[in-house]
């Protein structure tokens, strides 16, 4: 690891080449990973450039299950033509009569909706996405036991990954997920230390909730509209039966602008202080901007300037991973510009 003047800042990237640069339908908006690296390396010129190693689904084994992950992979072989297929069958328990027998049976099986496609490219991104999620918080934890207790610069990893994952399950995907790639950095830190999950994406994170819900050793918390996905995201959900207090939701009005976005940043940020964590977790999305996600939220690009500043500020060693945004590439580019800019200037 290269050595640092004190308290120098430790920045890296861990990305997916082929995550960087796969033309992944428009539906997963690559254009989060795109703007989120050149707003995060204009931010940061001194970044470590790590590549993560293909790992057979090992990384996503840590908190999905075995036939899932099987079926994933097995995407990865399938021809094209499956991007345009139109899917009618959620299967729900009722209508399983038999096992599924075919490839499009599996896929009802194992996505919640019907706007989450197994195409080859996005599998592979998912296994790419999820192999980096882990190995970039091994990164980070290998940073941070570097350093003596109380002497560790402030350290960052951004994980670009595509598609998201925060609405991913562990049996099932969804909502345009397919892994969860905070959960799977966050039970990976959770192997040296306590660890935060702050969710910022416009949309509640309720598939990393509902892996890391019964988990006392990670605080869950979103920030959200009221909405999607409909059946989560409510403030009482506030952890499992070994974890009570683990889970914190943070639902929004409709609409809601920073007015309104800014108290609810500071009471998750007051739990994090209380929570004492050894790592955080970001899961990043633009969505809440106001072009974005239908106007479900309603933040200035600049607001995301405060939200990089105050959540730098906790200097808690950092994970950032990618999730919403809605193929407007120059909002997007401008939040994320303003976010890493702001992160920048706290940690300066
Ligand atoms: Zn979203």
């Amino acid at each position: 690891m290269k050595a640092t003047a004190k308290n120098e800042p430790v920045i890296a990237e861990m990305t997916s080449p082929y995550v960087e640069h796969q033309e992944f339908p428009d539906i997963v908006y690559p254009t989060s990973v795109t703007a989120t690296l050149a707003a995060f390396r204009s931010a940061f010129p001194n970044v470590t450039r790590l590549v993560p190693e293909p790992d057979d689904g090992a990384a996503a084994l840590t908190v999905h299950s075995g036939d899932y992950v099987d079926f994933v992979k097995e995407g990865t072989r399938r021809p094209d033509g499956l991007t345009k297929f139109p899917l009618n069958v959620i299967a729900l328990p009722e209508l399983r009569v038999s096992e599924p027998r075919t490839f499009e049976g599996r896929h009802a099986q194992y996505f919640f909706d019907e706007v989450t496609r197994a195409t080859p490219a996005v599998c592979e991104g998912a296994l790419q996405s999820a192999a980096a999620s882990g190995q970039g918080a091994r990164w980070l934890a290998g940073t941070v036991a570097a350093q003596p207790a109380g002497q560790q610069p402030p350290a960052m990893v951004l994980v670009p990954s595509r598609p998201p994952g925060h609405h991913a399950l562990s049996t099932v995907g969804g909502g345009l997920c397919v892994f969860a790639n905070a959960a799977i950095a966050a039970r990976e830190l959770s192997r040296s230390g306590r660890v935060v999950v702050l969710d910022i994406d416009q949309d509640h994170g309720n598939g990393t909730q509902t892996v890391l819900y019964d988990d006392p050793s990670i605080l869950t918390i979103s920030i959200h509209a009221e909405g999607w996905p409909h059946v989560a995201g409510f403030a009482e959900e506030t952890g499992g039966p070994n974890a009570p207090g683990s889970n914190l939701n943070l639902p929004l009005p409709t609409g809601s602008d920073f007015t309104a976005y800014a108290p609810a940043l500071e009471t998750a940020l007051e739990a994090i202080g209380r929570f004492e964590p050894t790592y955080l977790v970001l899961a990043l999305g633009y969505d809440a901007q106001w072009e974005q996600g239908f106007g479900a939220l309603r933040l200035q690009s600049e607001d995301f300037g405060v939200l990089g500043r105050r959540i730098a500020a906790l200097r808690l060693p950092t994970l950032v991973t990618t999730e919403g945004c809605y193929g407007y590439y120059e909002s997007t580019a401008v939040a994320a510009t303003h976010f890493f800019d702001g992160w920048a200037e706290q940690w300066r």
